[in-house]
């Protein structure tokens, strides 16, 4: 799930702000272990990718809630050098389809990816494009992660945090915070792609050129646009980390080929 490259910080100097103290850590672990007792379950169901923030603060006690507002308070702009813009997450007249039984063969073995939620028309665009992609290759990719609700993206962050030597700035090169990702904000949709064999370019063991040699990928990469399609993050712009998978769908005005 990594998105935009950031620079390392430099404004604030000291680590008060950046880095995590001892009673935050136990604060944080607390909040894990609370959200331990119910999340698993709703990401087996697959719903846990439309969580609201009213459940993920449920049975949290103050301090645990002051320090996700906290979190939400944040401007990555201004205090990650983070070089995406706001994006928001218009959700309201959205209609999203619940995407099953996507089965790949990881390793040789058949494993079901969790169900997704994705708005209507992104799906159907994506299918038609997929449908062609077949036509043309006999191949097709899946959809490994669609639409991500805020409260999502923040329970996606602070999971994240301990994986980063406690830094929220380190945690923000990896994981958008709420509103700053194309996976929250449906009139510019991502959607991670991985393909029948498991290949992401992004689990463990594998490497971004592995999903940027699939035939699947240069098929995309000749065609997405005239489906809607747009790679978010190319190779070699500045100051973004590319990543080949996440591509958003941008409608019609994607017809062309330009890529923003
Ligand atoms: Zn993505």
């Amino acid at each position: 799930m990594a998105i935009l490259l950031l620079q390392p910080i430099s404004l604030w100097g000291g680590t008060d702000w950046n880095v995590l103290s001892d009673s935050e850590k136990q604060v944080l672990e607390r909040i894990l272990d609370h959200w331990q007792t119910w999340v698993p379950e709703r990401k087996s169901s697959g719903t846990a990718v439309m969580m609201t923030f009213e459940e993920l603060y449920d049975g949290l006690g103050e301090e645990e809630s002051g320090f996700l507002d906290r979190l939400r308070a944040i401007d990555p702009k201004r205090q990650f050098n983070f070089q995406g813009d706001f994006l928001g997450s218009d959700t309201e007249e959205v209609r999203f389809k619940r995407v099953e039984n996507q089965w790949i063969e990881r390793n040789g073995e058949r494993t079901l990816l969790y169900p997704q939620y994705v708005p209507e028309p992104v799906y159907l665009a994506f299918e038609k494009m997929m449908r062609a992609m077949e036509k043309k290759i006999g191949k097709r990719l899946f959809i490994e992660s669609g639409f991500r609700s805020s409260a999502y993206q923040l329970y996606t962050y602070v999971y994240y945090i301990n994986n980063h030597a406690y830094s929220l700035v380190e945690t923000g090169h990896w994981v958008a915070l709420p509103g700053y990702s194309e996976h929250g904000q449906p009139s510019v949709q991502a959607l991670d792609l991985i393909n029948e064999q498991g290949i992401n370019g992004d689990d463990d063991g594998q490497s971004v050129e592995d999903f940027e040699s699939l035939p699947e990928y240069a098929w995309l990469m000749e065609h997405g646009s005239e489906y809607g399609f747009v790679l978010s993050y190319p190779r070699d712009k500045p100051g973004i980390t590319f990543e080949p998978w996440h591509w958003s769908y941008r409608g019609p005005a994607a017809l062309g080929g330009g890529r923003t």
